[in-house]
């Protein structure tokens, strides 16, 4: 998961990108070494993110299959 910069974005909507199948939970870990759960989403013509809100992120950990 190192081939790409990960952004980290604020959903506008987060219970839109829960329900739509292409959304995953995920650990984090943040530029600054800390660590956040959140929701993966990897619809690439999702409406509902904030990109003003973008934040580098290092590292993604995603659950194993719900
Ligand atoms: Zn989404």
């Amino acid at each position: 998961m190192k081939d790409r910069q990960l952004k980290v974005v604020r959903l506008i909507e987060p219970e839109l990108c829960l329900e739509c199948r292409f959304a995953q939970m995920a650990d984090v870990e943040m530029a600054d070494g800390t660590h956040q759960r959140m929701i993966h989403c990897r619809r690439l013509d999702c409406d509902n993110w904030d990109y003003q809100s973008a934040a580098d992120a290092n590292a993604l950990d995603l659950d194993d299959a719900a």
